[in-house]
């Protein structure tokens, strides 16, 4: 029986998590967690809010499923990661955000760490098993968002609304709105740096719309593996929950003779400059990937509110990254001041752009 701990047990994520977790007989629920909304009797173990490491002491799980969303996640990832406790990370920021930090506690704990976004959880499985050096490069896969196509002036005027009507994926606020703005690829690429401990030069971004393709490995003989599927999140989440089991899914095989389409373009960084700052940023290392994560969740939730424009998330982005000297952090108390701060910088900026 595998004990698992569900933080942000009632978001997307989190709720497709315990479809899973009730339909097999192997996984046992033991502690949940959310950032508001009541969970009582969910698990023997809830919280609501909070330190969500003190959970994780109670609980003592053998899998950590952290499917909280933002920088707010990044205590549980450390924790799992330090103990050597499985950890079955859908939380991209804060691997985003404390990638340094993770990747050392990662090594001194020695657990799993077991990708659920997609693409990663893609990645994860074409790569497992090859010698890095047989490894040319990784390339994920981007839906191109709701706004695909358009050109920056076309997305001036773009609302909330029109930003959460996600094409193929049906998803949290934060995320789909990162997912119109390309930001979430930007997220996904320095998410993948640290969990395949490959340089940046070395992983593409493309546009595939039909998200079928989850993503691809180019190999040094000129081969090239690809992960297809039909993009609903149960595979990736029972794949990290049952690993190395691969347990069975409600989710059907993919039926080719159904006229599936195989399309792939490059991302337009001029419209969608989020990619570019992101990459920019992973590039630039220290603290850089801390910051463009602070202020992007500061900007799409102003965004979602109605108080910054769609072409303002970059803005503030860039902006706040061109404020702050990311200076290395030795850990996570430096690391959360330095979120902090870029809030406060991000927060401020906001406010300048719509006066
Ligand atoms: P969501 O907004 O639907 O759910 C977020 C969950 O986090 C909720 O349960 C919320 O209560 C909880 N939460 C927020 N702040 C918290 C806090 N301080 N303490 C405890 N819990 C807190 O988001 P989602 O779409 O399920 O995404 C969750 C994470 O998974 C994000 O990092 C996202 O990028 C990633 N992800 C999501 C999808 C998807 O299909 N939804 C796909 C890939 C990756
Ligand atoms: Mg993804």
């Amino acid at each position: 029986m595998k004990r698992i701990a569900l933080l942000g047990a009632t978001g997307s994520i989190g709720r497709q998590a315990l479809e899973i977790v009730a339909a097999h007989p192997g996984l046992e629920l033991v502690a949940a967690a959310s950032g508001s909304s009541p969970i009582d009797g969910l698990a023997p173990l809830t919280q609501v809010g909070g330190d969500l490491t003190d959970l994780l002491e109670r609980a003592e799980p053998d899998v950590v499923l952290n499917a909280v969303v933002g920088f707010a996640g990044l205590p549980a990832t450390l924790w799992a990661l330090e103990k050597g406790v499985d950890l079955a990370l859908a939380n991209k920021e804060s691997l985003v955000a404390g990638g340094d930090l993770a990747v050392s506690a990662w090594r001194r704990g020695g657990g799993r760490l077991l990708p659920v976004d997609s693409e990663h959880s893609a990645a994860f499985q074409l790569l497992d098993g090859q010698p890095a050096d047989t490894v040319d490069s990784l390339v994920l896969t981007a839906s191109g968002g709701p706004f695909r196509g358009r050109t920056r002036a076309e997305l001036a005027d773009v609302t909330a609304l029109e930003a959460l009507a996600h094409p193929t994926w049906s998803m949290g606020p934060k995320i789909t709105v990162d997912s119109a703005t390309l930001m979430n690829k930007g997220l996904e690429l320095i998410e993948a740096h640290f969990l395949f401990d490959l340089p940046y030069e070395r992983i593409e971004v493309v546009v595939h719309p039909t998200s079928v393709v989850h993503a691809l490995v180019r190999f040094r003989d000129g081969a090239s593996l690809a992960h297809l599927g039909y993009p609903d999140m149960r595979v990736p989440i029972s794949y990290a929950l049952t690993y190395p089991e691969r347990a069975a899914t409600p989710i059907g095989a993919l039926d080719l003779a159904a006229g599936l389409i195989l399309e792939f373009q490059a991302p337009d960084l001029e419209a969608f400059s989020c990619l570019a700052l992101a990459r920019a940023a992973g590039e630039a290392g220290d603290t850089a990937p801390c910051v463009l994560n602070a202020a992007n969740e500061v900007a799409v939730s102003a965004f979602l509110e109605g108080r910054l424009p769609f072409l303002g998330i970059a803005d503030v982005v860039e902006r706040t990254l061109a404020q702050i000297d990311c200076v290395p952090a030795a850990d996570l108390a430096e690391l959360t001041a330095m979120d902090a701060e870029a809030r406060r910088i991000a927060a401020a900026l906001t406010r300048q752009l719509v006066h």
